[in-house]
């Protein structure tokens, strides 16, 4: 049940009563499991051809006979391919983090590692789009977390600050522990985002106005995947912005969970 209730005031503002209104969502639910489950089965059967496109694009890239020009448009087709490849993992994930709590494989691993790797996956993205790219980590940070969906959620905060991030800005990356937690902060001197939109950044589908109106590539998932994953670790996930001058993104996680 859906449970929204209101309460009713008189001239004078004083309190008359209430109104209370129940509505059986019963259906809504299960068709909203439905499309979820047809979401992560289309998903799913459209990633294992896919795969193999991207396979075989890469074992032609590694030719050295190939003739003039194509080596340009393998590439075209080798980050097309992996552009519908992450669409695809996303909408799974999406579906699957709908469906339940994201189910976590928590290891002990060296956390420094991990977001430096994340984060330098996206240098060259930076560097074409004319930013500088910043990471403010210490050597070694020892922690249990599952790693793979971590770096997944750093990916998310550091591909978003890129694309929202008009050329000649900074992205920062930092990381660091207190004896409880550790926080990672991704900084970055770009749109910014409008009060308005905060509250919504980390629901499925959410993308700003601003994001449709200049063309921003996405689907508005990157937020509310990161948002499952760091809950399901018990942790935080929040945002401070100013439109205009720019946006942080901070993560708070238990050391050891
Ligand atoms: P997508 O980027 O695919 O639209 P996300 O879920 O990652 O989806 O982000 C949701 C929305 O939040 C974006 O459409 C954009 O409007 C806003 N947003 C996210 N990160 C930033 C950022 N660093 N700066 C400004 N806006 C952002």
């Amino acid at each position: 049940l859906s449970v929204s209730a209101r309460s009713l005031r008189g001239t004078e503002g004083t309190f008359e009563g209430a109104a209370l209104a129940y509505k059986d969502v019963t259906e809504l639910m299960r068709a909203m499991a439905i499309k979820d489950d047809f979401v992560a089965m289309v998903s799913h059967e459209l990633r294992t051809p896919l795969t193999s496109i991207a396979g075989y694009v890469e074992m032609l890239q590694d030719r050295p006979d190939l003739p003039d020009g194509v080596a340009g448009q393998l590439q075209v087709v080798d980050r097309n391919a992996h552009r519908l490849l992450r669409l695809i993992s996303d909408l799974l994930d999406s579906a699957q983090h709908a469906a339940g709590p994201v189910p976590l494989v928590r290891r002990p691993c060296d956390l420094a590692a991990v977001v430096r790797d994340a984060a330098e996956a996206a240098a060259p993205a930076a560097r074409s789009a004319g930013l500088a790219l910043e990471l403010d980590l210490p050597d070694e940070l020892p922690c249990v977390v599952d790693a793979f969906r971590v770096a997944q959620v750093v990916d998310n905060l550091v591909s978003n600050a890129v694309k929202y991030t008009p050329g000649g800005g900074t992205v920062r990356v930092h990381l660091d522990a207190d004896p409880t937690h550790v926080r990672i902060a991704v900084t970055d001197t770009g749109v910014g985002i409008a009060p308005a939109d905060r509250d919504r950044l980390f629901t499925r589908f959410f993308r700003s106005r601003d994001a449709e109106d200049r063309s921003i590539q996405g689907v508005g998932l990157g937020l509310s995947i990161a948002r499952s994953i760091v809950e399901a670790h018990g942790g935080r996930i929040e945002v401070e912005s100013q439109v205009g001058v720019g946006s942080t993104f901070r993560v708070r996680l238990p050391l050891a969970t």
